[in-house]
């Protein structure tokens, strides 16, 4: 049987990066996004050329039901070896101006998302005695970053969620690691002040969602079968 990769938010920038690289790895792919169609149906048309088979699975992580009246039906005859925790949203603002709601989206892409996804993934890892989930955490998880309280709070909580689980699930052989990218070039930091940013990485440049990719290539390959509960920056030697 073939190899499975469900990749969230797997439509655009960094989760676009990850289904092509899991597909060139030989992975079939289920790949998540939310609203743009057009854009997943681009990338399930490049994982086909690459040979794979690729699912379009639109849903919004955060919300359960959707989640599962996506995942039940295909979790009954097939499981993942590999999931991806991609999708995110960020809706930065200063705290003491922060809405409710941009506290609360922020929060439940990334959290309920973890939930609502993982959850049912893993128990069917658990039960295969085999599985890897990585989690795209940030650098604002790490550190903490003005304007971003919640996304931080969400990104650290992602942390906390993928080390917990991680020693939940070593004996049965399942991996859980997390990655804290740095400024990834992507829409998402498409509005922020460029040259600041960029002296404040080492390194001098963005970085590609190609560089967070082959990270989570080599955290699904056979040679990193020692290595769980781990958070990995990819920020072109920022520290945090
Ligand atoms: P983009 O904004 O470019 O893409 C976001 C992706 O997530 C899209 O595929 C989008 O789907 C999907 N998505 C958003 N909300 C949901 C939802 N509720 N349910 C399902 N899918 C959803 O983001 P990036 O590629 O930049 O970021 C990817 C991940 O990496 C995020 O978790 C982000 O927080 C993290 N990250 C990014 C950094 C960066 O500098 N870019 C740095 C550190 C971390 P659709 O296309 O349908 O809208």
């Amino acid at each position: 049987m073939e190899s499975i990769a469900l990749v969230t938010g797997g439509s655009r920038g960094i989760g676009a990066a990850i289904v092509r690289q899991l597909a060139t790895d030989g992975y079939d792919i289920w790949l998540n996004y939310q609203k743009n169609t057009k854009n997943a149906e681009i990338v399930a048309k490049e994982v086909r050329k690459l040979g794979r088979e690729c699912e379009l699975l639109q849903f919004d992580v955060s919300d359960e039901l959707q989640v599962s009246s996506h995942l039940d039906e295909l979790l009954e005859s097939k499981c993942p070896d590999v999931l991806v925790n991609n999708a995110g949203i960020s809706r930065d603002t200063i705290f003491a101006l922060m809405s409710g709601e941009e506290w609360d989206a922020v929060i439940s892409t990334s959290l309920r998302g973890f939930y609502n996804v993982t959850r049912p993934i893993v128990q069917k890892m658990i039960h295969r005695r085999k599985g890897r989930i990585i989690t795209i955490s940030s650098t604002s998880g790490l550190s903490g970053v003005p304007g971003q309280v919640n996304y931080s709070a969400a990104k650290a909580g992602l942390i906390g969620a993928s080390k917990a689980l991680a020693l939940e699930v070593a004996p049965r052989n399942v991996l859980v690691n997390a990655i804290a990218p740095g400024f990834i070039e992507t829409e998402m930091i498409s509005n922020l002040p460029l040259d600041q940013i960029l002296q404040r990485i080492p390194l001098g440049r963005l970085g590609k969602p190609e560089d967070v990719a082959s990270l989570v290539s080599f955290l699904c390959s056979p040679e990193s079968d020692y290595i769980t509960g781990q958070v990995f920056a990819v920020n072109g030697g920022v520290y945090s």
